[in-house]
């Protein structure tokens, strides 16, 4: 059975519908990637499959490893395997990046871990993404660089170690040395039995990742599904005339 599985998925904020009958499912250690126009719900897709409660779901239903979980809090996703990068991290000053991830992966494992024990696995982890090690003593991407905090959301990822990890647009402004780190290390902490759901403008992904599907999302709804070559296709016409093509 599959890992998720979205049927019908129809979600409002603040009553205006932003998705109109999403479909979607992903299997272990698939990665899909979805594109579509600013606006098109790919955030709220996200958003919604964490928990965030300013979404409301009007019908329809997620459902993770078996269980319908529509109705479940961010925080008990996060301790079934889900992970959402966030597109803009807040800063959070007074906290270090070890005593966050740490904090973190304590609470999503219901484990403690020492400090010296997760001191080790942190080392291991930022040098597979050429972090330096003193940058775990810093606050919580205070002064950070764009291309820090997107190392660090995929710091955070290979820390936490979810089941299926979705990206919002983590590669977005960031220069091609920093794109290429950051999907390194996504492909290093990808074992084959991780899953993904890649959120993305940009095409260059497809030459780190190998996706099973690209998926294009217009106006709360996937409207046409494939493989690398959709969105080689979306980059040579553009939205509008893939709209145009659909009859929409
Ligand atoms: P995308 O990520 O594809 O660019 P979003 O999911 O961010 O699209 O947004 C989809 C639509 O929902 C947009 O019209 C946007 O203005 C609206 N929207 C998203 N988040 C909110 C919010 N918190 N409050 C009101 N409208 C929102
Ligand atoms: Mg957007
Ligand atoms: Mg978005």
């Amino acid at each position: 059975s599959p890992l998720l599985k979205i049927e019908d998925l129809v979600v409002s904020i603040e009553e205006k519908d932003i998705l109109k009958g999403l479909n979607l499912e992903i299997n272990q250690g698939e990665v899909h990637v979805i594109m579509g126009p600013n606006g098109a719900g790919k955030s709220t897709l996200g958003n919604v499959l964490m928990g965030h409660p300013q979404y409301q779901i009007n019908s329809g239903s997620i459902n993770f490893e078996g269980q319908i979980i529509n109705d479940i809090p961010v925080d008990e996703r996060a301790k079934k395997g889900i992970f959402l990068s966030f597109q803009y991290p807040e800063e959070i000053s007074g906290v270090t990046v070890e005593n966050f991830l740490r904090t973190a992966k304590m609470a999503i494992s219901e484990k403690f871990i020492s400090i010296m024990e997760f001191q080790k696995e942190l080392k291991e982890k930022m040098d597979l993404l050429k972090i330096p090690h003193d940058y775990k003593d810093r606050y919580l991407n205070l002064g950070f660089s764009g291309g820090e905090k997107k190392k660090n959301e995929i710091l955070q990822m290979s820390i936490l170690d979810p089941k299926l990890a979705i990206l919002d647009e983590t590669d977005s402004g960031l220069d091609v040395d920093a794109v290429k780190i950051i999907y390194e290390g996504i492909k290093n902490f990808s074992d084959g039995k991780k899953s993904f759901l890649v959120i993305t403008h940009y095409n260059k992904i497809l030459d780190y990742l190998n996706p099973d599907y690209v998926h294009i999302l217009v106006d709360g709804k996937i409207v046409t599904t494939g493989d690398v070559k959709l969105a080689q296709d979306i980059e040579k016409m553009g939205y509008e005339n893939f709209k145009k093509q659909l009859g929409q």
